[in-house]
């Protein structure tokens, strides 16, 4: 045996014993019934080829490796921002469990997410009967202050009506009938985990304000903010609060996750633990405007909210100079504050750190995936530091992404060789970095793949990071963030400089 309870080897060292080769060489010799070596080697070579990546994009239907996930992820990140919240799923459990274990792979904390498990037979009569049932058990079991309800594929295929059903669930006392349970329908094969976001938003925002809120008072200066579906939303809302409190700025801050996705270890269990209080969100009616820190993930909301006769402006992700000086200056002139020079002198300290490191990344080339809002930031910041976002990738990108990207990348000459991929998976990335090769890949831990097949390194700067850990209890909004940003594109800039051996340094 390579191992006894004496002598406990790492899976790393133990699969590589002899015991262990013989077991893969037998398992491929007589069950994968693999072509030759030889053939898997040649087909391989043929997919870095132009010809392979033409047959890749005539691909019309199968979607290869997308960089999204689906509508309710985003429903369900949504939904744990709001004080004592729990998130609802109504449809299967197993899509539940992917998105329980998408965010705690990648927060490294218990998610609570409840699913009304509908089976065959609710796909045959409907799932009245479970969110009947699963509205009084979630209730009853786990007292929270709020249910919010989204979909899976099942029940927007066999076409359940939530509006109906939570009414009948309400008349059945499965819930007192002013107990909150906003929802909203959230079908997969439509959009992405951030349609998703921006449906349950609105469907939390339109319950309380269409049904429950008035118009107390007169706009005074307070603003909304919402912050949009973010990997990076621990530190990245404390640092825009950070931000408003040091501007003295009067805010709400709606679906804040920041403290039920970070919860102490104190010998305390949090189910639920900070949120947006559901009074603040009634009230959140009076503001004056609302900011949405990621116009693609809060098109809808926003759009809602201008109903209410608040004023609106969205931006796309505030990470970087430009767009940490838009976002301040716009908070500025909605509020009255001025910008203090505390956070002047950050913007200046950002500024002579990519000046002290701006040979290194001058010219380097980066292919960058991820969600719309990401990619145009990160594509921005990329241009602000010298660097060329060379392919910017988002399989949930639509037309409007794709105009704005390409208007991006036209705004500085290091965008000129710079190519927009809209609706592409990483399989047509895999085509465009063996074609077009990069210095460098930005994206998630699914880059990793990329990382392997290309041997052009991976930067993880965005959802989901499974394969690291801590990088979202640090900031990449507003200056400190893009500093932040800049030392780990640094870092890896540095470790590739000292894998050669005529570049392999003390000093850089
Ligand atoms: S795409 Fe549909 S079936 Fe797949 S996990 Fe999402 S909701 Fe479930």
């Amino acid at each position: 045996m390579p191992q006894s309870a004496d002598k406990v080897k790492d899976h790393i060292s133990l699969f590589k014993e002899p015991e262990y080769l013989e077991l893969f060489a037998s398992k491929k010799a007589q069950f994968e019934c693999r072509p030759t070596d030889e053939a898997v080697a040649a087909q391989a070579e043929y997919t870095k080829t132009w010809e392979y990546r033409e047959k890749n994009f005539a691909r019309e239907i199968a979607t290869i490796n997308p960089a999204k996930a689906c509508q309710p992820l985003g429903a369900v990140f949504v939904a744990a921002g709001f004080e004592g919240t729990l998130p609802y799923v109504h449809g299967s459990q197993g899509c539940v469990a992917y998105f329980r274990s998408h965010l705690a792979r990648h927060f490294k904390e218990a998610v609570p997410i409840v699913a009304d498990s509908m089976t065959e037979d609710a796909a045959v009569f409907g799932g009245l009967a479970n969110i009947v049932e699963g509205l009084q058990n979630a209730y009853t079991l786990y007292k929270p202050k709020m249910i919010v309800v989204s979909t899976t594929c099942m029940a927007e295929v066999i076409g359940d009506d939530l509006s109906a059903f939570i009414a009948t669930a309400k008349e059945k006392e499965s819930v007192p009938a002013d107990f909150p349970v906003p929802f909203a329908h959230t079908p997969s094969f439509v959009g992405s985990h951030t349609t998703g976001y921006d449906n349950q938003m609105k469907g939390i925002l339109s319950y309380f304000w269409d049904r429950e809120a008035q118009l107390t008072a007169a706009a005074g200066d307070k603003i909304n903010i919402i912050p949009g579906f973010d990997g990076y939303a621990v530190a990245n809302n404390r640092e825009i609060k950070r931000y408003l409190d040091t501007m003295g700025v009067d805010y709400t801050f709606i679906g804040d996750v920041s403290d039920v996705y970070d919860t102490p270890s104190d010998g305390e269990y949090r189910m639920y633990d900070g949120g947006t209080t559901l009074d603040e969100t009634r009230a959140a009616i009076n503001a004056k405007a609302t900011i949405g820190l990621q116009e693609f993930c809060s098109l809808k909301t926003l759009e809602y909210v201008a109903t209410k006769g608040q004023q609106t402006a969205a931006f796309n992700y505030p990470m970087g100079i430009g767009a940490t000086d838009a976002f301040l200056m716009k908070v500025s002139e909605l509020t009255g504050k001025a910008i203090p020079a505390s956070i002047e002198k950050e913007r200046g300290r950002l500024v002579d750190a990519i000046t002290d490191s701006q040979a290194w990344l001058h010219g380097k080339k980066f292919a960058v995936f991820g969600d719309p809002d990401f990619t145009l930031a990160m594509s921005a910041f990329l241009m602000e530091m010298g660097a060329e976002p060379t392919h910017v990738l988002a399989t949930n990108g639509a037309k409007e992404w794709e105009a704005k990207a390409k208007a991006l990348l036209a705004s500085s000459p290091f965008g000129a060789s710079g190519q927009v991929w809209a609706g592409k998976d990483l399989w047509h990335l895999r085509s465009l970095l063996f074609t077009e090769p990069t210095d460098f890949i930005i994206g998630s831990s699914y880059g990793k793949y990329l990382e392997k097949d290309t041997g052009i390194p991976l930067i993880r700067l965005t959802f989901p990071i499974f394969d690291r850990h801590h990088h979202h209890r640090f900031p990449t909004f507003g200056y400190q963030g893009a500093l932040r940003v800049l030392v780990e594109i640094l870092d890896r800039v540095f470790e590739v400089a000292d894998e050669s051996d005529i570049s392999f340094d003390l000093t850089r």
